[in-house]
């Protein structure tokens, strides 16, 4: 995907992640837009960084370089927690909507896995399948926030209680 569909896809899981988060449709729910929409899109961004350095799609575009990011707000906190939703959807726009995908498990493996049935970045169906790639995580995201909360141990509900408006 070309950094045209990251953008897209990152300003509608933010403006879509706002809304699960906050469905009250008021000024909370743009305050929680503004609070996700940077580090989204920042995250989106990252990974194709490895264009200018490093074997693009390899470098950036693996499992070791999210946990990096999924470790980060433990220690620094702040609207930053979001910057690993970025990345997250990044690798699942280039696995599932792009032909050639990315290489997940580098630097162990430079294997790219990628869908048989993704686009390439030039396809001018490229902006469908951003939309409806972008449809799909949310409804994944609404349904780990509201559904997935009674199943979790009290401690982890306490967290998604904390950093959410959802009530467990
Ligand atoms: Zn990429």
């Amino acid at each position: 995907m070309n950094k045209r569909g990251h953008v897209l896809n990152a300003v509608l899981l933010s403006i879509g992640l706002g809304y699960v988060l906050d469905p009250s449709g008021d000024v909370s729910t743009f305050a929680t837009i503004a609070e996700v929409f940077l580090p989204v899109v920042l995250g989106a961004l990252f990974p194709d960084v490895d264009t200018a350095f490093g074997k693009h799609r390899k470098t950036l575009h693996n499992l070791p370089v999210l946990l990096i990011f999924l470790a980060h707000p433990v220690y620094h906190g702040g609207n930053l927690q979001w910057v690993w939703l970025g990345v997250v959807t990044h690798y699942v726009l280039d696995i599932v909507g792009s032909k050639r995908g990315i290489a997940l498990f580098y630097p162990i493996s430079s294997t790219e896995y990628g869908f048989p049935t993704g686009v390439t970045t030039s396809s001018d169906r490229a902006e469908a399948v951003t939309v409806a790639i972008t449809l799909f995580e949310l409804a994944a995201i609404a349904a780990l926030v509201y559904v997935l909360p009674t199943y979790l141990p009290p401690q982890a509900a306490e967290i998604v209680a904390n950093t959410t408006n959802v009530v467990v």
